[in-house]
């Protein structure tokens, strides 16, 4: 695991702040973005566990959840035991690990794990 934490993207003409980035801002459709720092720990907000997961992710089951960085709010991977470890309102910190595999080829991005 790497310490690293999510970057954002600020829409350079009304302010709004987009993760993952968009093409197009959602607020006011301009173009022109710059990087931000998110925050390092988020908020848990809901929670689902995905009992099919897309091939190339070798566990059987993985947690997904809505997560609340202040100013977005998106949906990311989690890493617990079992869904008796969730509850709405635990923080949770960004690790970048592997995630799946595609072609081959490992396929890294951040997985929220209990702070
Ligand atoms: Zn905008």
């Amino acid at each position: 695991m790497t310490e690293r934490t999510p970057t954002g993207f600020k829409c350079l003409n009304c302010g709004k702040i987009h993760y993952p980035r968009h093409g197009r801002c959602l607020e006011c459709k301009q173009r022109e973005f710059e990087e931000v720092n998110l925050p390092s720990e988020g908020t848990l907000i809901t929670f689902t566990q995905l009992k099919a997961p897309p091939s190339g992710i070798d566990s059987r089951s993985l947690f997904l959840g809505i997560i609340d960085l202040g100013e977005v709010r998106y949906t990311g991977q989690i890493e617990v035991e079992d869904i008796g470890k969730l509850h709405t309102g635990m923080k949770l910190t960004p690790h970048w690990k592997h995630v799946r595999t595609i072609d081959n080829r490992s396929v890294s991005g951040f997985v929220w794990l209990p702070s």
